[in-house]
């Protein structure tokens, strides 16, 4: 399994690209940063999108990856809460900002289908096990467990904060791409809209050691540029702390399961 890290903060400006992450050149999680990192014969290999909520800086690129389908003979299948779809529908699909992807060329044959996931509710995705798991953000939202038909899996959270015990106990991965949204100093702000700092996501580690009896690699994302020189080092003193590498994702990344 090859991860590609296509966006990794939670801010857009050059070079950096809002929350998006490619499996297998084939398999999208979440679409923030889609369409302005890859070429378009790449964007023609994805066959599947799985959304972790509705927010904006997750989303918004299935409006230009939508416009780029126009060149594409097969749809796509955009996979996320009904929560979530309802809210793209009606907001980034509406057919009045832009086009409604989701009902075109045809209702009958739309470039982007729709397609709602439950949590604990597994599915197969293009070949892949497809495990969506709560997690605690301000809006519903799922993280995602993936995992191959050669059994390499990983978990990506999408935005969440603190409380991801119940989660842990769902998932068994050998990658967790997680998020680190802010300060340490911001903690209790961040818990409260729903994010990580270094020293929460270090208490949700801590946790997971203890409920699975090991850690599994660990890529810090969504990131705030604006920040990330100490939020880089705020993440490695957490490392520290549990005695692990934490590795700081960036646009371009690429990791081999
Ligand atoms: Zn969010
Ligand atoms: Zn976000």
């Amino acid at each position: 399994m090859e991860i590609q890290i296509l966006g990794a903060h939670s801010i857009e400006a050059k070079g950096l690209r809002l929350a998006s992450f490619l499996v297998d050149g084939i398999l999208a999680l979440d679409a923030g940063g889609l369409t302005s990192s890859l070429s378009l014969a790449e964007q023609q290999q994805v066959r599947a999108i799985l959304l972790t909520h509705h927010h904006f800086d997750h989303t918004r690129d299935l409006v230009t990856f939508g416009a780029s389908g126009a060149a594409f003979p097969d749809p796509v299948d955009v996979y996320a809460l009904s929560e979530s779809l309802d809210i793209v529908s009606s907001c980034l699909l509406d057919g009045r900002m832009y086009v409604d992807f989701s009902t075109w060329p045809s209702e009958e044959k739309p470039f982007l289908r729709l397609r709602a996931v439950e949590p604990l509710q597994t599915l197969i995705v293009e070949g892949y096990e497809v495990s969506p798991v709560t997690v605690r953000h301000s809006v519903p939202a799922v993280g995602y467990q993936v995992t191959s038909s050669d059994g390499k899996s990983l978990f990506y959270t999408g935005d969440t904060g603190p409380g991801l015990s119940a989660c842990w106990e769902r998932i068994s991965p050998q990658l967790l791409l997680i998020e680190v949204s802010g300060l340490n100093d911001l903690g209790h702000f961040l818990k409260s809209v729903g994010h990580l700092s270094a020293q929460l996501l270090k208490d949700e580690l801590a946790q997971f050691r203890q409920t699975k009896g090991y850690l599994p690699r660990v890529v810090a994302v969504h990131l705030p540029p604006q920040y990330q020189e100490q939020v880089e080092q705020e993440v490695r003193d957490a490392a520290r702390q549990l005695g692990i590498t934490i590795d700081i994702g960036y646009e371009g990344m690429k990791i081999i399961l």
